[in-house]
């Protein structure tokens, strides 16, 4: 069973005299910021100029450059853009901090895969938000929270565990409770998860699930609320209660029918593939790809993109999405 952190299990205390300061105010940064301040904690902002420094000065933050705010500073918490990380990192990170800082990633890739190389004398821990930061700030002034992972890569402090998971209480991480984990577990699922599932898997799904049907001369209108509309209501029951929930909460014919049939569209063959994508992963190859992709101005990226956004299922789920928000 996984080691779970809980409030109880956290003194906030070891944040009272430290400075933690958020890097980046975007969607992640924004909400740890706001959270933290909530919580009693002393935060400053480091960021470049634009428009998330402007609107963490209107929300009543102190404001600085990175390498300022890294200066001024015991706990640093590292929410830039993860292909932005180590640029910065480099020119701005690293020549400010000292001995006995607390240096906090949210996801664990550039540690994981070598492009960040912190000194010996700093602590470098993980908490990764299972949740996007939209979610991470909602549920806190719900009074609540989301699950996070925690993971510590170095201690030298001796206190790097207890300092990460007091910035995840404060965060209202450990309302709900925080897995410990290692950078490589927490990089390698989340790239396998949103790969072959979550943002890879299921886009893929709905994509032929509603084509299959237009192809078939069904009207798309009819192919959209089916193959792509009702899965958030299918998945709604799993979050709710899950996977065997779900199978009782839909029909007779539908459970027969998908328990049936799934196997036969999602077959061993996608299983076999989805293994050999975790493994690229897992080897590296896949991250190698995607610095490289980076250095060439993610143009791969911003075409792929746009296929999805010219495509006939966004202007069908466009026209739908709106008729169903209006009146
Ligand atoms: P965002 O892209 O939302 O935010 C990036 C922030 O960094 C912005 O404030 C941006 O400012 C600033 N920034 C960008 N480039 C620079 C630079 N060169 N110098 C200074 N500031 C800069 O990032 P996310 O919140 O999505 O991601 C942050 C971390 O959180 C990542 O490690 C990510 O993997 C992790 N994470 C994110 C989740 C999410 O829901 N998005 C979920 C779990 C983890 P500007 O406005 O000027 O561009
Ligand atoms: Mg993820
Ligand atoms: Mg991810």
């Amino acid at each position: 069973m996984a080691k779970i952190y809980k409030d109880k299990d956290v003194d906030l205390s070891i944040l009272s005299k430290k400075v933690v300061a958020v890097l980046g105010y975007g969607i992640q940064g924004r909400a740890w910021a706001l959270n933290m301040r909530d919580s009693g904690v002393k935060i400053i902002i480091g960021v470049r100029p634009g428009k998330s420094f402007d609107l963490a000065r209107q929300e009543g933050f102190e404001v600085y450059s990175v390498s300022e705010a890294v200066k001024r500073a015991d706990i640093i918490a590292v929410l830039l853009p993860d292909m932005t990380q180590p640029s910065v990192w480099s020119a701005e990170i690293a020549p400010n901090l000292r001995r006995d800082m607390n240096v906090i990633f949210a996801h664990g890739f550039n540690i994981r895969f070598g492009l960040i190389k912190p000194p010996n004398d700093v602590d470098v821990v993980l908490i990764a938000p299972k949740a996007p930061g939209k979610a991470v700030r909602d549920e806190f002034v719900r009074g609540w929270g989301v699950p996070a992972l925690v993971a510590v890569h170095q201690d030298f402090t001796g206190n790097a565990l207890k300092t990460a998971l007091a910035v995840a209480k404060a965060n209202g991480f450990t309302r709900v409770g925080v897995i410990e984990t290692t950078f490589a577990e927490e990089t390698e699922t989340d790239l396998i998860g949103e790969q072959n599932v979550l943002v890879g898997g299921l886009l893929q799904l709905l994509k032929y699930g509603f084509e299959v049907m237009v192809e078939l001369g069904y009207q798309p209108e009819v192919a959209y609320f089916e193959a792509i509309n009702e899965a958030k209501l299918i998945m709604d029951l799993i979050w709710e209660r899950g996977l065997t929930g779900m199978l009782l909460g839909v029909s007779e014919t539908a459970r027969y029918g998908g328990l049936t049939v799934g196997p036969f569209v999602i077959n061993e063959d996608v299983k076999r593939r989805m293994r050999e994508a975790a493994e690229r992963v897992r080897n590296g190859e896949f991250a190698r790809e995607w610095v490289n992709e980076n250095q060439r101005g993610a143009l791969k990226l911003r075409e792929l993109l746009k296929q999805v956004q010219n495509s006939q299922v966004e202007r069908i789920g466009e026209e739908l999405r709106m008729m169903m928000r209006s009146g």
